[in-house]
């Protein structure tokens, strides 16, 4: 996986499995967004897609929109005008009081009615709870492909979207293509790709739209609102900071070196799989496949082996620093820096040179 993860693919591959696309899906064009948006707040993976669509935009010759749902207001309207900020060109609107909060039917509905109308040739949503619920059954509806948890996407020499996704308990990398329906659909999820910057000025065109919407007919209903109050503690994915430790580090005991590391150096901390198998760690804080993707500044990984299920979620991190007894462990095929000594005996050392030299001025330094 590379820095920039959407590339030119490969266009050799598979073309016995391609068909003329029928004459029904050749009008659709251009690349969109699901903006997602709860409660006034963006998901920032909706920002990251933005950056992602526009290189495949740019590939195909074609628009960038950002599709915005939710209900009439502020939050909405202000969804729309960083969505241009980060690079969308025009933005679909759909704006009805039944899509004040998040329900499968009512947004299934509205994205299908709206996919229908305009005929976008790519959608792309970020691999978040509601992402996945959503994506699943406006694919489903719309009786298309969708490749779920991509870790590239890239435009064939044709211009077919070609989605790469692990497999196989992600010992290999498989690139899936929706050859003959439209829209191409696809899920990343939050941190895989880089977050592009964001252009104060940057402003474009608003396409409202109004979805046949009826609450009647909607057997969900939202009765109370209740934030749940853990959901914000662990913030890994978008932590500047990181330290974790693996199986090497022996036991729970032992575990608290990294935590103790990770607060001197204001970090967050997280661990491999198997920590949390054991109950060393929550599972929020599991980085890699199936737990988080990370794209900290600084990693410090202590007694992690670094199997590929590992390694596919923190090779976006800008410094990887390995602290391993065997000088062979796969981490440090992917490490910047790799340190062969016993990570029990290094990590307080490491933490006490911190405590002397950051102030907590410098700490804001270092995570900044
Ligand atoms: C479908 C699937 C999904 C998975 N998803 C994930 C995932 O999301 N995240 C994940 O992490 N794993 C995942 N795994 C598990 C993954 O394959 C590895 O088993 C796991 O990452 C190994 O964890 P580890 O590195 O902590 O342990 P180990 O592989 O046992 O490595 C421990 C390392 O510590 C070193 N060591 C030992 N003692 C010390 C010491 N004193 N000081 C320093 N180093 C020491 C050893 O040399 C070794 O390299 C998944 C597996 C599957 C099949």
């Amino acid at each position: 996986m590379s820095d920039t993860p959407v590339r030119d693919a490969p266009a050799q591959s598979r073309a016995s499995a391609k068909k003329e696309l029928p004459e029904h899906f050749r009008d659709y064009k251009h690349v969109w967004v699901f903006i997602e948006q709860e409660r006034g707040e963006v998901h920032p993976v909706s920002w990251e897609l933005l950056g992602a669509g526009r290189k495949l935009a740019d590939k195909l010759g074609v628009e960038l929109a950002g599709v915005v749902l939710g209900g009439p207001g502020e939050a909405t309207q202000h969804a729309v005008s960083e969505a241009f900020r980060y690079g969308a060109d025009l933005a679909y609107l759909v704006e009805d009081p039944i899509l004040a909060d998040y329900r499968n039917e009512p947004y299934s509905k509205a994205l299908t009615q709206l996919v229908n109308t305009h005929k976008p040739e790519i959608l792309l949503l970020g691999a978040t709870t509601l992402g996945r619920d959503l994506a699943g059954s406006v694919a489903t509806t719309l009786l298309t492909g969708l490749t779920a948890d991509c870790t590239e996407l890239a435009v064939d020499a044709d211009g077919s979207l070609a989605a790469t996704r692990p497999t196989f308990g992600g010992s290999l990398l498989c690139t899936i293509y929706t050859l003959n329906y439209r829209p191409q659909m696809a899920t990343v999820r939050p941190r895989q790709m880089p977050m592009p910057a964001r252009q104060e000025d940057r402003t474009g065109r608003i396409v409202s739209f109004k979805a046949e919407l009826d609450e009647e007919s909607i057997v969900t209903k939202i009765l109370r609102f209740i934030p749940d109050r853990d959901s914000a503690k662990s913030n890994l994915a978008f932590a500047d900071v990181v330290v974790a430790g693996g199986l090497g580090l022996q036991s729970a005991e032992n575990f608290q070196l990294v935590k103790g590391l990770a607060s001197v150096l204001g970090a967050e901390f997280g661990g491999s799989r198997p920590l949390v198998q054991k109950g060393w760690i929550g599972s929020d804080r599991q980085i890699g496949q199936t737990g988080k993707t990370i794209r900290p500044k600084l990693y410090i990984a202590a007694g992690i082996s670094g199997a590929i299920q590992h390694r596919v979620g923190v090779e976006g991190a800008d410094m990887i620093v390995a602290i391993n007894t065997d000088k062979n462990a796969p981490i440090f095929d992917f490490a910047h820096v790799g340190i062969v000594t016993d990570a029990i005996r290094l990590l307080p050392a490491l933490t006490e040179a911190f405590r002397r030299r950051l102030s907590p001025h410098g700490r804001d330094r270092l995570a900044g």
